[in-house]
């Protein structure tokens, strides 16, 4: 039977990724080497990280003064390294889950962090708003989307303070303006490309601003002087990358993906606050993730959990479950989902009504 990939990270892949990937694996680039086994300094390598990068700037209009790394570490080690390289006396954060409370708690260790505000009341299912920055703090970091819980800032904010954000959940899906940024970096796992290579796009003024020392690794400037060689890069997940960012160009680009992802996003959350054995965690449609859909069995219909789970499943969809800090059910709808895997698990809802 055909599945349909729900996960939440790692996460589904364009077919397209996966097949020159594996492809890749057998025979490099005509090399009669796997990508597996070639140098990173091989003219063959050396171009896919090139076209890599270029194709980031290309579909994101990264403007000039930006530079895009691809390193190890995950959007974890991005938790301290942003403050490493940024923080220098101050910095505001937004509280919009468990990834931000990590980021939080690597940034103490760098000076003093403001956080501006938190959802934590209500299990982060919204997004808090009106809330003031410091003007003096030397960047207020976000979390555009959270994974976890399925909230999601689809703008690109406008406070009067320079933004980092991780986008480790959302990147690609929609057209953002880079110029608003001085750091966005994310784990490439969600939507790009298999887990083991983390995106940067760092704008080159806000460096070498902070007066501490950084161990070189990580320092942004290290990654941006070698264009991602200082050390042996993930090369399997980035020509993975490489294959998800060509298919991005070939589909129309990212505001293509952001008109697909809006009409994926209708489809599942109409069915969930139409179909009276579901709702949703996050009520405020303008809070809701068009990534990752959270929804829970209506009060009255706790007990039938188990079932729509089985019904869901014997119909192909796999990866549902909802985070343990939120229970029920998480869709994640990436850009490599097809409309079709979001109307089979529609259809499995309605069905679930109609039988019970
Ligand atoms: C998955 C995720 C992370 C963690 O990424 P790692 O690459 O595993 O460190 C951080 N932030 C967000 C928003 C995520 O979804």
């Amino acid at each position: 039977m055909k599945k349909h990939n729900f996960y939440a990270g790692p996460s589904i892949l364009p077919e397209y990724t996966i097949k020159n990937t594996a492809e890749a694996v057998v025979n490099f680039a005509g090399t009669g080497l796997s990508v597996m086994e070639v140098s990173h300094r091989s003219k063959e390598f050396v171009a896919v990280m090139d076209e890599a990068i270029s194709l980031v700037k290309e579909l994101l209009d990264v403007p000039a003064g930006y530079e895009v790394i691809f390193v190890g570490g995950g959007a974890s080690t991005q938790f301290c390294m942003v403050p490493f390289n940024l923080l220098k006396t101050k910095a505001a954060y937004l509280n919009t889950g468990a990834w931000s409370t990590k980021a939080i708690k690597e940034a103490k260790f760098f000076g003093e962090v403001v956080e501006v505000a938190s959802s934590k009341d209500k299990n982060f299912n919204y997004i808090p708003k009106g809330f003031d920055v410091p003007a003096d703090a030397d960047y207020l970091h976000i979390t555009s989307n959270n994974t976890i819980y399925g909230t999601e800032i689809k703008t690109d904010l406008d406070l009067g303070v320079r933004l980092v954000a991780d986008m480790s959940s959302d990147i690609f899906s929609r057209p953002i303006d880079v110029s608003k940024y001085d750091v966005i970096y994310g784990g490439a796992q969600k939507n790009l490309a298999p887990a083991g290579v983390t995106f940067v796009i760092v704008k080159q003024d806000a460096l070498g601003k902070v007066d501490r020392a950084i161990p070189t690794m990580l320092d942004y400037r290290t990654h941006i002087d070698k264009e991602s060689m200082f050390n042996t890069p993930p090369a399997l997940p980035v020509f993975a990358a490489l294959q998800t960012l060509k298919w991005l160009k070939n589909m129309g680009g990212v505001a293509e993906m952001q008109k697909k992802n809006i009409e994926k996003a209708a489809l599942l959350y109409d069915e969930i606050d139409s179909n009276k054995f579901f709702k949703a965690t996050v009520e405020a449609e303008e809070d809701r993730s068009l990534m990752n859909i959270c929804f829970v069995m209506n009060d009255e219909y706790v007990e039938l959990e188990k079932d729509f789970m089985e019904l869901a499943t014997s119909k192909g969809c796999v990866g549902i479950k909802g985070h343990r800090s939120v229970g029920g059910f998480r869709a994640s709808t990436y850009n490599a989902l097809p409309k079709e895997s979001v109307e089979v698990l529609v259809a499995a809802m309605k069905e679930f009504a109609s039988k019970h």
